[in-house]
């Protein structure tokens, strides 16, 4: 038999590597700002077009690369941060993999620009699929660019792999924001299709995050910091009564490094016990200083996963510190009593009470008593021509039946003679038809209505407004504004009118009539945490998942109780919807009782 193993080509060996480092656009940001960051940049400039898809191009004024160095960056195991094994056990440096641009060169089109401050001409390469297509001198500031452009094009199926460029955008604003706020001293910029997404000065930690989060983020903060052998950590965790119901904005920094530790997020968790109501979690930005050779940063090929030396007593620490703080600023309750002693502060909160965590969640929201709103408002177009009405043949020309005149008024006092509906236990519609008795849930009855009533708004744009007296102007962190922008028109098409947008706030001038102005920051928060928790499910539309979502956050609750006329305002529209028997989750929105069944009960 002869011989059949080969060494794979370089190119081969290189995209096969790819695929570990670069799993979509944002792994490009993060190596390229990595890089710069390594150089001793102190200006960071990262430009995205279409997700990142087309462009991802990062400026520095590091210390650039000469000639020689400039081409082998690209070169597999080529690096200039680590000589020997033993230095991976004392990494002051993001990159050690030599890895990252030999990698992004194999699958993208790159062009690389450098200089170094004593050089009067720098260097242009340029590289395609891992082969040098020219390398010049050019007269270029020093530091390094570099614009890695069609990202995946020479493996379609990686391409074809990439999420929307909603998705994809998102996880490079991920990326951007833990590198910045890992390195407050630094400053950054960050332009997605010619629009300036962030512009951070450099300033201290607080007011990096406050930079990144939005202005309401300040008040929100509690400092922590705290000093052992072991470990130091600096920080800052939010009051519980700002919790989230995402777990998004959780921030572990190792040696200036984001990291993620389920393990040390557990004792932070921990450290808000009985401070967070079910289904919320802490927001928390924290900063461990360990020495460089408790730590194995290599077991992942992005390195966002570490190995610490002594992980049980890093969690008695960073628990400790947490509830400390929390003390101190007077927002938990007293310490455990089995802390490690040494890690005492004496201060006494243990009589003082303590507020209880405020979630504000208004269960009585009835859109139907709004001031504004007697009715559900919305145009119908459509004929009634449908298999459910033949629920109704036979009837009265109004569509539905009423048997009010065979029930003694008296158990139903507070309707009227001529009621051809019943509401009972403030949860279902009741109402006589032709075969029986139809019992209506008017919760998932109305998620119904308002979901199509949505759709086919958001398709015919005709949708009525209201305009607000007063513009409300709400704070979000940059990510959300840049989802907001993107779902701005369809928010528009069902009503919503806005003003300026600028980095952290949104004015909202008008909204669409069946909602009351109250109701506003809760219904987009909702809005955006369902597009956000989406991600896996692409096969849905946008505007879908947002119809889904505002037709859960608005639609009237069990417990609401209904006039006479909401009752039939539910019925008369639940049936003209084009899929009238479930809500837009799949739940049964009505069931009937044939007679005969009621029949046979009495024969029994
Ligand atoms: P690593 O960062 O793991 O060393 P990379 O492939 O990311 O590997 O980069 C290879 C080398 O190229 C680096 O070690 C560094 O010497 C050089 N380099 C990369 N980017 C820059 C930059 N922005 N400025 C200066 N040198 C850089
Ligand atoms: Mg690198």
């Amino acid at each position: 038999m002869p011989d059949i193993i080969q060494l794979l080509p370089d190119h081969v060996a290189n995209q096969i590597a790819a695929g570990e480092v670069v799993q979509r656009p944002a792994s490009v940001v993060k190596e390229l700002m990595e890089n710069a960051i390594d150089a001793e940049a102190t200006s960071i400039k990262l430009i995205v077009r279409e997700a990142g898809k087309t462009l991802i191009q990062v400026i520095d004024n590091g210390k650039g690369m000469s000639q020689t160095d400039a081409r082998l960056s690209f070169e597999r195991h080529a690096t200039s941060k680590i000589k020997k094994a033993e230095d991976l056990f004392n990494l002051h440096t993001k990159g050690f993999r030599g890895e990252a641009l030999a990698s992004i060169a194999a699958i993208a089109h790159v062009e690389l620009r450098t200089k170094q401050e004593d050089q009067q001409l720098g260097s242009c390469l340029k590289i395609e699929g891992s082969t040098l297509i020219s390398q010049e001198n050019i007269s270029t500031p020093t530091g390094t660019s570099v614009a890695v452009k069609n990202l995946f094009y020479n493996i379609p199926a990686r391409r074809n792999f990439l999420k929307s460029n909603t998705i994809e955008t998102r996880h490079i604003v991920n990326e951007f924001q833990r590198v910045a706020l890992a390195h407050p001293n630094i400053a950054f910029s960050f332009y997605h299709n010619e629009n300036e997404v962030y512009n951070l000065v450099t300033g201290n930690l607080r007011q990096r995050i406050v930079a990144i989060l939005g202005k309401k983020t300040n008040e929100k903060l509690v400092p922590i910091h705290e000093i052992t052998d072991l470990v130091e950590i600096k920080g800052f965790v939010t009051k519980p009564e700002f919790a989230k119901r995402k777990r998004d904005e959780q921030f572990f920094f190792v040696n200036d490094r984001f990291i993620k530790n389920s393990y040390l997020n557990h004792a932070v968790s921990s450290a808000f016990e009985n401070l967070l109501s079910g289904g919320h979690f802490p927001t928390y930005f924290l900063y461990l200083t360990v020495p460089t050779n408790s730590i194995d940063i290599n077991i992942h090929p992005t390195k966002t996963e570490i190995k610490f030396d002594d992980e049980k007593t890093l969690y008695a620490i960073l628990r400790s510190a947490v509830k400390h703080s929390l003390g101190q600023y007077n927002v938990g309750p007293i310490l455990d009593f089995d802390r490690d002693a040494t890690l005492d502060t004496p201060y006494n909160l243990k009589d003082k009470s303590l507020p209880n965590p405020r979630v504000t969640v208004n269960q009585d929201f009835n859109p139907f008593k709004s001031e504004e709103q007697k009715s559900i408002q919305f145009p119908y177009h459509r004929e009634k021509n449908r298999e459910w009405e033949s629920l109704y043949n036979g009837l009265d020309s109004t569509g539905i039946d009423f048997k009010s005149e065979t029930v003694d008024p008296g158990l139903f006092s507070e309707e009227k003679e001529n009621s051809k509906t019943y509401q009972v236990h403030k949860k279902y519609i009741v109402s006589s038809i032709k075969s029986g008795i139809v019992y209506i849930n008017q919760q998932l009855a109305h998620q119904r209505i308002l979901y199509e009533e949505f759709l086919s708004n958001i398709t015919v744009k005709d949708a009525m407004s209201q305009q607000l007296l007063f513009p409300l102007e709400l704070s979000f962190n940059k990510t959300d504004i840049v989802l907001i922008k993107e779902i701005k028109t369809e928010l528009e098409s069902i009503g919503f009118l806005f003003g300026e947008i600028s980095n952290d706030t949104l004015v909202v001038m008008g909204m669409p009539v069946n909602i009351i102005e109250s109701q506003i920051p809760s219904i987009i928060e909702h809005l955006l945490e369902d597009i956000k928790n989406d991600i896996p499910n692409t096969s849905f539309s946008q505007v879908d998942i947002m119809a889904k979502s505002l037709s859960k956050s608005l639609a009237i609750k069990t417990g609401t109780k209904l006039d006479l006329k909401e009752q039939e305002d539910i019925v008369n529209k639940l049936f003209l919807c084009k899929q009238p028997d479930s809500s837009p989750f799949g739940k049964r929105t009505f069931i009937t009782v044939n007679i005969d069944e009621i029949d046979k009960k009495f024969n029994n």
